[in-house]
């Protein structure tokens, strides 16, 4: 069994991988120490996860993601946003 030492999940993120939208998983342990570091607070500690368990949770958090767009008024509010309008959602 594999375990993996997670800081964090972010669900989406549309800035980690240019161009496109992405889950992101952080984990702990990195030696580097750069005094930039925009995850400093996640780098230490223990938080062991079965890495089986992080690829079904990840997998389960990418269908509910994917099944937003199925949504009309997810794209009625990206539409009006795009359009500078406000949106006419309908519960659909
Ligand atoms: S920025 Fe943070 S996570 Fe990235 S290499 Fe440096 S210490 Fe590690």
């Amino acid at each position: 069994m594999v375990s993996v030492n997670l800081g964090d999940i972010v669900p989406v993120s549309t800035i980690d991988w240019r161009g496109k939208t992405a889950m992101v998983i952080f984990l702990r342990g990195c030696p580097l120490n750069c005094i930039y570091c925009q995850n400093a607070q996640i780098l230490a500690g223990s938080n062991y996860v079965n890495l089986e368990d992080l690829e079904a949770a990840s997998n389960a958090e990418a269908d509910k993601f994917s099944n937003l767009w199925n949504y009309r008024d997810l794209m009625e509010g990206i539409t009006a946003f795009n359009e500078r309008r406000r949106p006419e959602f309908k519960g659909e």
